[in-house]
């Protein structure tokens, strides 16, 4: 029998999710336990798996990616400019989104408890933790980058001490004798990679996850959620579309003077694929192809800026993280202060980094984001109804904002481009 694939698994089981929590009710008994209780085991069980992968994926990811970088020294001005870009389109990606989500305010028209979305954090702990934070929780925020002890900073979850660590740990890797760095190379590579394997394993199971975690909320709310995450899809999709129809072309047009409409037009099996992967991993191949065939970048620089971009350029996800998090803030009526939304941005930017180029990866960065403001991870649940689609939707803008970094540093090196 054909396997079907996991994004149908996911609909169905959203589906069936609705099915089943529609009828019931908190009370409802299965076999003597309550089925609220069944779901709430399987969903807690799936979000622990998460929450496990993160340390080790975003250790591992940071540290082979900053060292292929750091070891290069011949790709110094290249590497230069391929950074300035993937700053500056992750940073106007999160701006875009920051914008729409203050502006439509998605998660402000649930009125009621949060509490009867089925998150258990009850709504005023969380306002009294997020809620007073000035400039001192900024500096704070500075302070506990540097962590006395890094095994304990892994330890209790404080991400930005970790992501400092790494990156710091991946660059001087790259800066000893061979002989030394070449071993350790190798061991945080693997790592890496048996890492993505668990990450991958572990999302072979979000049918499960996503039945039971959508199944209690249905089953404590009714539809009222899907209202609400109705305008929160709209609000991404809208913020994704700004930035690849409007922001990336412009940059095309103007920083390297190609035609975007040709562009798009030469890159559109990558974006097709990377729409129906959800995974800019997957997708590396088909757009190493196009930009080497259809767009006529050279080898040096393709085979430099993409790759490094799947892993670390993800505007799509930055920007979906950073919405997604604003949105869960909103639904708990938390007013997130200018510093706190500062700090949100400033995850995103990182974690987008860290974020491995997998289906529904950037759900395990929005974990640690939540935990990092101070709002209750559980909440996440919210969001994974609508994952799937918009998980499509925000790596064909991740693939798309590599494949536009390959014509704009080919056009800065004065390569000739055939479109
Ligand atoms: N699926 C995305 C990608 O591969 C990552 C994410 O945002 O989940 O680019």
């Amino acid at each position: 029998m054909k396997k079907i694939p996991l994004h149908w698994q996911i609909l169905i089981a959203l589906i069936l999710a609705v099915i089943v929590g529609l009828p019931t009710t908190t009370e409802t008994m299965l076999f003597g336990v309550r089925l609220y209780d069944i779901m709430g085991f399987f969903g807690q069980m799936f979000m622990n798996a998460l929450r496990m992968i993160v340390i080790p994926l975003v250790f591992a990811s940071i540290v082979s990616g900053v060292a292929s970088v750091a070891s290069d020294r011949g790709f110094g001005r290249l590497g230069g400019k391929t950074f300035v870009y993937y700053l500056a389109t992750s940073l106007f990606s999160i701006i875009t989104g920051l914008t729409l989500v203050n502006l439509i305010q998605p998660g402000a028209f649930f009125t009621g408890d949060p509490e009867s979305l089925g998150l258990s954090t009850d709504a005023s702990e969380v306002m009294e933790k997020v809620g007073g934070r000035g400039f001192g929780d900024l500096v704070g925020v500075f302070l506990r980058m540097i962590p006395v002890n890094v095994f304990q900073a892994a330890a209790e979850g404080q991400f930005l001490a970790v992501i400092f660590f790494a990156v710091l740990f991946g660059y001087f890797m790259a800066k000893v004798r061979e002989e030394f760095a070449s071993p350790m190379t190798d061991f945080w590579e693997a790592m890496y990679r048996v890492m993505m394997k668990i990450t991958l394993w572990v999302i072979k199971f979000a049918p499960i996850g996503v039945f039971a975690l959508v199944g209690k909320v249905v089953m404590s709310s009714g539809l009222d959620v899907f209202r609400i995450l109705l305008l929160f899809f709209i609000t991404v999709l809208a913020a994704l579309a700004v930035h690849f129809f409007v922001v990336l072309p412009l940059i095309l047009r103007f920083a390297a003077g190609l035609s975007p409409v040709a562009y798009l037009k030469a890159m559109l099996p990558a974006v097709l694929m990377a729409f129906s992967t959800a995974s800019s991993s997957s997708t590396l191949p088909v757009t190493m192809e196009c930009a080497r065939d259809r767009v006529g970048a050279s080898n040096r620089v393709s085979g430099f800026v993409l790759p490094l971009g799947a892993t670390v350029n993800m505007d799509g996800t930055a920007l979906y993280e950073c919405v997604a998090v604003i949105f869960i803030a909103q639904v708990y009526g938390v007013d997130l202060s200018i510093t706190t939304q500062f700090i949100v941005v400033m995850l995103a930017l990182l974690t987008s980094v860290g974020v491995a180029g997998v289906p529904a990866a950037s759900l395990v960065a929005i974990t640690l984001i939540l935990a990092a403001v101070g709002l209750p991870v559980e909440a996440i649940a919210l969001i994974l109804a609508v994952d799937r689609v918009l998980d499509m939707c925000r790596t064909s803008v991740n693939v798309y904002s590599d494949a536009c970094a390959t014509g704009v540093v080919a056009r800065s090196e004065k390569e000739k481009l055939l479109v």
